[in-house]
């Protein structure tokens, strides 16, 4: 058996969300909304699969939804897509796969901020690629020229850039976009953005493309998910956009990762995306909501709760809440004992982890949350 998966755990979310079941615990670790989602684009995915063919699709994606896509940044983030430049891919998560297995060659390094999402190193190794961590500290998780020229050599091929940022809940600054593209420029790199949160974001702000930053609109791969979008994280459609000569290369890759995603679903993202503003200040505007009673409430109870500016979470620090056990032996107590599940933020990270941050998911009804947080009343 090929050892990197032979000696991998179990995903963080699955495992946590299997104790959850098992103790009978509110769930508040694997990242996914309570809601429903959107009704009508429920129901165009319906119409779509009642009334539009469910035989394979073109392998790059139903031209409505590349084009949705492409206009869709065009009117939200002022990108200039064409939907040829679109790929459909079977959630972010292949996207990102894809990107990986076309652009890593073996002995490539690829540098990784940590923290990152889980699925990254896995798929960097078994690409052949050479990890090289750039660490971010709490509480600004901010990025450094210092530290990327510290991981940085003649071998690095590509950074693996999440932004807004699972599990911190931060957004990169302006300053932190351009000191990345300049980096990018420099030395010839090209960037895979993972902007799955692009629209879960807070308190009025906006995000913007690496892909916007002058110098980088050929050089970056941007990754974008309907389900983060539209609240359905079990849709699993995503897709990566991306110039010519990058984009025709990673299909290849995705021909025969999934070769093409569920139709109709891909219609009714389509029909989503082209949804008004009224919708996604909406969506931000009950997550935010969810975020400040969740925020509220463990502040009440004596946790210091780091700021989320983006995502489903946010994030507690056990040092600064009085609790001197780590992330992981809390989020065991926290699930075994107090009957609420969490992800600790150690499993983010490859080496040298912060051990004393656990991130909890506000996408919540309030009877979640208020649930959860009578339980987060008790301490270990
Ligand atoms: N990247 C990040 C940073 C994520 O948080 C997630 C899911 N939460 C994904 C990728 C995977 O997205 P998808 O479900 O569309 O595969
Ligand atoms: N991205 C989700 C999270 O961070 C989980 C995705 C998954 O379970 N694979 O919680």
């Amino acid at each position: 058996m090929n050892p990197l998966y032979a000696n991998l755990g179990t995903t963080i979310f699955e495992a946590m969300s299997a104790r959850a079941r098992a103790n009978g615990a509110i769930n508040l670790g694997q990242g996914f909304p309570d809601g429903r989602g959107p009704e009508d684009v429920l129901a165009e995915a319906a119409r779509a699969l009642l009334g539009e063919s469910n035989q394979y699709p073109p392998m790059a994606g139903l031209p409505v939804l590349r084009q949705a896509v492409a206009d869709h940044y065009a009117a939200h983030q002022g990108l200039d897509l064409a939907p040829a430049e679109v790929i459909v891919t079977s959630g972010a998560t292949e996207a990102l796969a894809a990107a990986i297995f076309a652009l890593v060659t073996p002995g490539d390094e690829v540098i990784l901020f940590q923290p990152m999402y889980d699925a990254y190193l896995p798929l960097v190794l078994r690409a052949g690629g050479v990890p090289r961590f750039v660490r971010l500290e709490p509480p600004e998780w901010h990025i450094t020229r210092e530290a990327l020229e510290r991981a940085a050599s003649p071998r690095t091929k590509l950074i693996l850039f999440n932004d807004p940022l699972n599990p911190t809940a931060t957004m990169a600054s302006a300053a932190e976009r351009r000191l990345l593209a300049d980096f990018c420029i420099e030395r010839d790199l090209i960037a895979i953005c993972d902007e799955v949160w692009e629209h879960v974001v807070f308190d009025g702000r906006t995000h913007a493309s690496l892909m916007a930053e002058p110098g980088m609109r050929d050089r970056c791969v941007k990754i974008g998910s309907a389900g983060k979008i539209f609240s359905l994280t079990g849709w699993k459609v995503g897709w990566l956009c991306a110039a010519p000569a990058l984009s025709s290369v990673i299909a290849k890759a995705h021909q025969f990762l999934t070769f093409a995603t569920p139709p109709n679903l891909q219609s009714a993202a389509a029909y989503g995306l082209g949804k008004d503003m009224a919708y996604f200040m909406g969506m931000r505007a009950g997550f935010q909501r969810s975020r400040d009673r969740l925020t509220a409430g463990l502040t009440g109870l004596g946790y210091k709760v780091l700021p989320s500016a983006a995502t489903y979470f946010l994030s507690i620090d056990l040092t600064a809440s009085g609790i001197a056990m780590g992330d992981v032996a809390f989020c065991e107590w926290l699930v075994e004992e107090a009957g609420v599940a969490a992800i600790p933020v150690s499993a983010f990270y490859a080496e040298d982890a912060v051990t004393n941050v656990v991130r909890l998911c506000f996408a919540k009804v309030d009877e979640t949350i208020d649930g959860a947080l009578e339980r987060m009343a008790r301490r270990p």
